[in-house]
């Protein structure tokens, strides 16, 4: 790292576009990242097969937070961090917060014989690929789930009585740009980025920064838990309801939004590193 910075962002409607799951408004910035060797920590309520092959697509080999903070899986060969503590499990090290995939649908099965709702987990390839617009080979790995269900609810007045009864399992339920999630009520995207965050800084002599982009609910934890909080609007071009000191709004929706804030943000610090060596200069002078 070249500068002391981590960046997490979410994925879908933030790094990349809503509709077309497109990165090309943030290339720039990416590049620029990579320059400055400043890791980007994908957290998304992808799958962690779903992150492996974007982190393929987008050249990274980072540790990642899958599934609404479900777990942070750190690749096996990542040198930046002392992984000591953490569980091994094929070829990568694991922080879990999540309960087990098995649970959560037996919860949501006996939640569907109440409401209206139906999980990835009671659709057919064909039908992910219809409520998401991914392509085929994307929404068998949106269907291979180790920690939380994503679903469609369409009785809305009723959300409240849906959420205390999967409160009473130990249970919480939060919504992304597209579904509702059913997860563990421990495990969030603000604690496994605080969980990442100091393994992060255990190996770093200087405090780390840490910078957070999001469009949606369920980003509004690990927003909180950065020092500098970026909210993406959504494809209309509103905001969602979130009052954060600090709170950065691009004007832009999805990677081109992604990619003005991280912009501004470089400069920001390029300009405080050069002010610094400014400052020392005099100090050495004087
Ligand atoms: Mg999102």
């Amino acid at each position: 790292m070249d500068f002391p910075l981590l960046i997490f962002t979410d994925l879908d409607g933030t790094l990349l576009d809503h509709h077309s799951y497109s990165y090309n408004g943030a290339a720039k910035a990416l590049q620029r990242l990579r320059q400055h060797s400043i890791p980007i920590i994908l957290a998304s309520s992808k799958t962690k097969a779903e992150l492996q092959r974007l982190q393929t697509k987008l050249g990274l080999n980072e540790p990642f937070i899958a599934e609404n903070g479900g777990a942070v899986f750190i690749p096996a060969d990542y040198s930046m961090l002392a992984t000591h503590t953490l569980e091994k499990l094929g070829d990568y090290y694991l922080r879990q917060f999540g309960r087990p995939y098995r649970y959560i649908r037996e919860i949501f099965e006996t939640l569907r014989a109440k409401y209206n709702i139906k999980g990835f987990g009671d659709m057919t390839v064909e039908e992910i690929m219809a409520v998401t617009g991914l392509a085929s080979e994307e929404a068998l790995l949106a269907g291979q789930r180790d920690f939380t269900e994503p679903f469609l609810f369409l009785s809305e007045p009723l959300l409240q009585g849906l959420k205390e009864d999967a409160a009473d399992k130990g249970l919480k339920i939060t919504r992304g740009g597209r579904f509702y999630h059913l997860m563990a009520a421990r495990q969030d995207k603000g604690l496994a980025v605080k969980e990442t965050l100091q393994l992060f800084q255990a190996g770093s002599p200087d405090k780390i920064v840490t910078v957070g982009l999001g469009d949606a609910e369920n980003d509004f934890l690990m927003l909180k838990t950065v020092d500098i909080p970026v909210l993406i609007p959504k494809p209309d071009g509103s905001y969602e309801n979130l009052e954060l000191r600090g709170l950065r709004r691009p004007p832009y929706p999805g990677s081109k939004g992604w990619g003005a804030a991280i912009m501004a943000i470089l400069d920001d610090f390029q300009q405080a590193v050069t002010q610094n060596i400014k400052c020392n200069d005099h100090a050495a002078k004087d």
